[in-house]
């Protein structure tokens, strides 16, 4: 099964595809995991995107469509994907399709975590607070401001794009953890 998890930046994403990853045996596949791993080992790639990220940014849509077409690929994926953190814009998400096509593989569901912003920001601080190694270059609130914008106007309207496609399922992001869990794994059951 390949699924992609939706929502704004801090409505826990990343921990909903681990536990995923966990429960099905998919593959979490995080774009911001891997640009920030880029970043970390100053490969061309964490270069063109380290200061680009650190301000709230998209990179540009060539750079995560490469990464995410070439990863899908490997043998750790073939039990399906969990996509998090891509497609982030309409763009991203056709050229999702098309390579979808190309390779012959089909996306199953896209679980929208719903979350109110005003929550985000106070998780997006705790989170901060609690990373080993010190805070991402961009949990800080002017680059949280831009990421839940660029949000709004970039990745919202994918809501409406697989909503149309009929592959749109919509979990309370707001709920504890394990009902979240627990509603996601509802959802892709059914
Ligand atoms: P969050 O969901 O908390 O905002 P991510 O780890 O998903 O965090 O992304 C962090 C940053 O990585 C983004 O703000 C952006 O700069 C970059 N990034 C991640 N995924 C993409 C993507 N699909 N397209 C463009 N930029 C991306």
């Amino acid at each position: 099964m390949n699924i992609i998890l939706l929502g704004p930046p801090g409505a826990g994403k990343g921990t909903q595809a681990q536990r995923i990853e966990d429960a099905k045996g998919m593959k979490q596949l995080s774009t911001g995991d891997m640009l920030r791993a880029a970043v970390a080992a100053g490969t061309p790639v964490g270069l063109k995107a380290k200061e680009i990220m650190a301000r709230g940014e998209l990179v540009p849509d060539e750079v995560v469509v490469g990464i995410i077409s070439d990863r899908i690929e490997d043998a750790d994926c073939a039990n399906g994907f969990i996509l998090d953190g891509f497609p982030r814009n309409v763009a991203q998400a056709e050229a999702l399709d098309v390579m979808l096509k190309e390779k012959g593989k089909q996306l199953d569901a896209v679980v929208q975590l719903e979350v109110d912003d005003a929550i985000l920001l106070g998780r997006i601080e705790k989170r901060a607070s609690e990373t080993a190694g010190g805070p991402r270059a961009d949990d800080n609130a002017e680059a949280l401001k831009k990421r839940l914008d660029v949000y709004h106007a970039q990745t919202a309207p994918l809501i409406d794009y697989y909503s149309a496609k009929g592959s749109l399922r919509i979990v309370n992001g707001m709920a504890d953890m394990d009902d979240v869990t627990r509603q996601i794994m509802e959802v892709l059951e059914r």
